[in-house]
């Protein structure tokens, strides 16, 4: 077996593409060095002897030992110089690589090699006491505490004490005899430490070394790392060992880190830092300030690498173009210049924010070193909610008071209000408002909609609030369950701090946090690059992309992110608007038909009003109307004032209105008299609403193209409901069309929501013309877990790890996705063309909509501000 792979010793034994074998950084160490980048000499301990150190309590394969001699020998003749050797010697460093970087592990040792007699030997070939005995106390240093576990400390001590012993401050005036007096202080403190002598046979350091980085793959920090990233500790970590080169051995020397475009805004330019006379770890360490690679992008009193080491800087920048074209991605990467000659030290996929990803990718395709399919690819769809929405300032100052659900991304500030009343108020003086409430109902929406953002303490990711906010792209956090509200109080208490009505508070929706106070923000910015990637997304795709929309405003923002249709109308969001709240009443609380049917004929020129602006704004493309969900008591007055003008409008007295109110009252309304339950007893409230959706239809096909009303029947369990309804809507249509004399297409669906209805799709199909998967009730329903309940211990679940994902966020593929799967093969196996979407709020999230492409859905359906994400989603599952 070969555990050693050598790279720039005049052979290239590895590949890019054998990062398991060898770690992301032997990979690209040996990619780079092959494709005749100036790559210092080295060679890689493969993982696979990381596996076998592992399983046999630190041992080696036999003959690893060999090969390792045998490689080191092809560096020594390939840089000139022989390990120990006095005169003349070759220093190493020693790495460690995983396949994905992997903090916690043992990373670096450097100057590996270095002993009393070799110390000498560099101080020969630098000319450059000082520089030798600082590199060796540095490698003592180095070695001391990352191999033998000397705590750091101890080695700094020694170092003030001969600050202190000369009366100096800096390290940069310690002379060469003040560093080798610092040497000898750290061998003996260190065998006062451990035990035993430093060692100083080159080949004990190096087996040491390379033992101590295949070890501290076990150590609890790379175990604690790679559970929470989900890393298989069957993975391994390479070890490199590659000839050191100086970047510290005078003002010809440098280092320095970058990337080849700027990782931050995605910009085309030679982004980075560097330092003349320091090694790695200076760069980083913050003591002295980096400095900047272009003249560019110099400030004043900066001096860059362009101005300060130009040809050095010539062959970075041809680097940097062989690097992009030969990876075709932005890289970042590490380098070192000694003595005027440029080494590079490592390349990898840099990465980059959200707003660089979308510009790297459109820029690279644009510029040939991609096609559109990939770029595509390289974009998290996840992350455009970053460009779609205001965020927090990375540097801006915050006062953390507590942690929610992200439940809908973007940033606001505002003063904090108790009721929905209250927010209105406010914002119509002009005010930004945040909206805190326990959780909300659909009374809230005029507050929430007034709000610049929502705040709820119960709830989870399908909780009224999450789905509402989300469809009207406020900034949400839900189910914080830190936050104590007392309404009568008007204050909130979170982490020990009060904060009353009035007071500022900020939110951010994407990480679910809730500030103090205000926090500056960045809005967001839509480039032409947004446009170019979503024309290209949408070349690839097949699914199709609607919108869950129910007001104008909705309808027009998803168009404008290219909706290609409403998937989900909630018609019972159209209901509470003020002028119409005590029709709705009347109605509900009418003991008889006839007075039910008064109180509709009030409700249907609003209905039908609603639907001709919607009809309207998606000319030409389908509109799912469903049906009156929730069940009644949503909407029931509370107030005695309220419960006194419905008294009135029905003729009836104040104890009936109260009894009537109670009988309302269900135990568990979500399992309840809600979805097509209510239009088997109550068919009227169906009827008015079928006649307002085809009044509105006729209305729009008379001024242009028709629009093809798609009427869905909510929470069906069973095919005679489905058959019940139809044929009541059915009816509704031929009256309508005859009173018109023309007639319009439309279709007749269901949704899918419950187990039942999945299990007994088949029958289903055979009086729907579609099928739209409500995998929120789904999820509700196949789990036996409430949605408005499940956000005080669900987030538990999912991190002590009993589900891998909040299941109302992301579509369990094994469960409700697999009624799913059932429902669409037993459908279609009914009606081989049935139209099928999904508009629960798994419509917007990748994961579940590569589940959905999967399995051949035909559209899904989301709120208008993830229209973006799910093209992208859709396009990418096809890919
Ligand atoms: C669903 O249940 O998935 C759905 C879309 O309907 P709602 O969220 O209105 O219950
Ligand atoms: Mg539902």
């Amino acid at each position: 077996t070969s555990w050693v792979y050598g790279f720039g010793a005049g052979r290239n034994d590895g590949r890019a593409e054998m990062r398991n074998l060898l770690g992301g950084k032997g990979a690209n160490l040996a990619e780079m060095a092959s494709i005749g980048l100036p790559v210092p000499p080295g060679f890689t301990i493969t993982t696979e002897v990381c596996t076998y150190f592992t399983g046999n309590k630190g041992a080696y394969p036999a003959d690893l030992d060999g090969q390792v001699k045998a490689a080191l020998a092809r560096v020594e003749e390939a840089v000139g110089a022989r390990f120990g050797d006095a005169a003349n010697p070759l220093l190493v460093s020693v790495r460690s690589g995983a396949r994905v970087s992997m903090p916690g592990m043992m990373d670096t040792v450097l100057n590996l090699g270095l002993n009393d007699e070799t110390v000498k030997g560099l101080e020969a070939a630098s000319g450059d006491a000082r520089f030798a005995w600082d590199s060796y106390r540095r490698f003592i240093q180095m070695y001391g505490s990352v191999v033998l576990g000397v705590d750091h400390h101890r080695f700094e001590e020694i170092i003030e004490d001969a600050k202190l012993a000369k009366g100096v401050h800096e390290d940069t005036q310690l002379t060469a005899a003040d560093w080798q007096q610092v040497a000898a202080g750290y061998k003996e403190m260190v065998r006062e430490v451990t035990g035993a002598d430093f060692p100083l046979d080159p080949w004990a350091q190096l087996w040491g070394a390379i033992g101590a980085v295949f070890g501290s793959w076990m150590n609890a920090r790379a175990i604690t790392y790679r559970r929470l990233h989900d890393i298989p500790a069957d993975w391994g970590t390479a070890v490199n060992v590659q000839a050191m080169v100086f970047g510290n051995m005078g003002d010809d020397c440098a280092t320095g880190v970058c990337f080849t475009r700027d990782p931050s805004t995605g910009e085309n330019i030679f982004y980075g830092e560097y330092l003349i006379n320091a090694q790695g770890e200076d760069v980083v360490a913050g003591i002295r300030t980096p400095q900047p690679m272009s003249e560019a992008r110099a400030k004043p009193g900066e001096r860059s690498m362009e101005a300060a080491m130009p040809a050095a800087y010539a062959e970075l920048v041809a680097v940097r173009a062989t690097l992009e074209k030969h990876y075709a991605d932005m890289q970042d990467i590490e380098f070192t210049v000694q003595r005027n000659k440029l080494y590079m030290l490592q390349t990898r996929n840099g990465k980059r924010t959200a707003a660089a990803s979308l510009k790297i990718a459109v820029d690279m395709a644009n510029e040939g070193l991609i096609d559109h399919a990939e770029a595509v690819r390289r974009v998290n769809p996840g992350s455009l909610d970053q460009l779609l929405h205001p965020t927090l300032d990375p540097n801006a100052k915050r006062n953390m008071l507590t942690r929610g659900l992200p439940a809908s991304p973007g940033a606001a500030s505002g003063v904090v209000v108790f009721s929905a009343d209250e927010a209105e108020a406010r914002a119509q003086k002009g005010e930004s408002v945040i909206l805190v409430r326990v959780e909300t109902s659909p009374e809230d929406i005029h507050g929430m909609h007034a709000a610049r953002g929502i705040l709820t303490t119960r709830g989870g990711m399908t909780s009224h609030a999450a789905v509402v906010a989300r469809g009207m792209g406020r900034p949400c956090v839900a189910g914080a369950g830190g936050v104590v509200v007392d309404y009568a109080a008007q204050a909130l208490s979170a982490g020990g701090v009060v904060v009353q009505a009035g007071e500022t508070i900020t939110l951010d929706g994407g990480t679910g946090e809730v500030f103090a106070g205000t926090v500056a923000m960045v809005e967001p910015k839509l480039s032409g690059d947004f446009e170019t990637l979503m024309s290209w997304a949408d070349e690839v795709r097949r699914l199709k992309v609607r919108a869950n929309a129910e007001t104008p405003l909705d309808a027009e923002t998803a168009r404008k992110f290219g909706a290609e249709g409403i998937g989900l109308c909630r018609t019972e969001h159209m209901f509470f608007d003020p002028q119409r709240i005590s029709a709705v009443r009347q109605m509900i609380m009418s003991e008889t038909e006839a007075g039910r049917r008064d109180a509709l004929a009030k409700l249907l020129p609003f209905q039908r009003d609603d639907f001709v602006e919607l009809f309207r704004i998606m000319a030409g493309l389908p509109v799912t109307i469903r049906l009156l969900d929730p069940p009644l008591h949503e909407f029931l007055p509370h107030k005695e004032e309220e419960l006194a003008e419905v008294a009135e409008s029905l003729g009836a007295d104040l104890a009936t209105m109260k009894r009537r109110a109670a009988d309302l009252s269900e135990a568990n309304p979500m399992l309840g008299h809600r979805g097509c339950r209510l239009a088997m007893t109550y068919p009227e409230i169906a009827e008015m609403q079928a006649r307002a959706i085809f009044e509105a239809a006729v209305i729009v096909a008379k001024e242009a193209e028709a629009p093809v009303p798609e009427i869905m029947v909510p929470l069906v369990a069973t095919k005679k409901e489905l058959e019940i309804s139809h044929a009541q809507i059915d009816k509704v249509a031929r009256e309508v069309f005859t009173e018109a004399g023309m007639t319009i297409d439309y279709f007749v669906g269901t949704m899918i929501e419950l187990p039942r209805a999945a299990l007994t799709a088949d029958k289903i199909a055979e009086t729907a013309d579609f099928f739209s998967f409500g995998t929120n009730d789904l999820t509700q329903t196949t789990f036996g877990l409430s949605r408005d309940d499940a956000g005080k211990f669900l987030p538990h679940y999912v991190e002590k790890g009993i589900l891998p994902k909040d299941p109302f966020v992301s579509i369990d593929v094994d469960g409700v996705g697999a009624l799913v799967e059932i429902a669409a093969q037993k459908g279609r196996a009914t009606k081989p063309g049935l139209k099928l979407g999904i508009c629960g709020e798994h419509g917007g999230d990748p994961a579940s909509i590569n589940f959905c492409e999967g399995i051949g859905l035909d559209y899904v359906s989301c709120s208008p501000y993830r229209v973006p994400v799910a093209r992208l989603a859709a396009a990418q599952a096809a890919l």
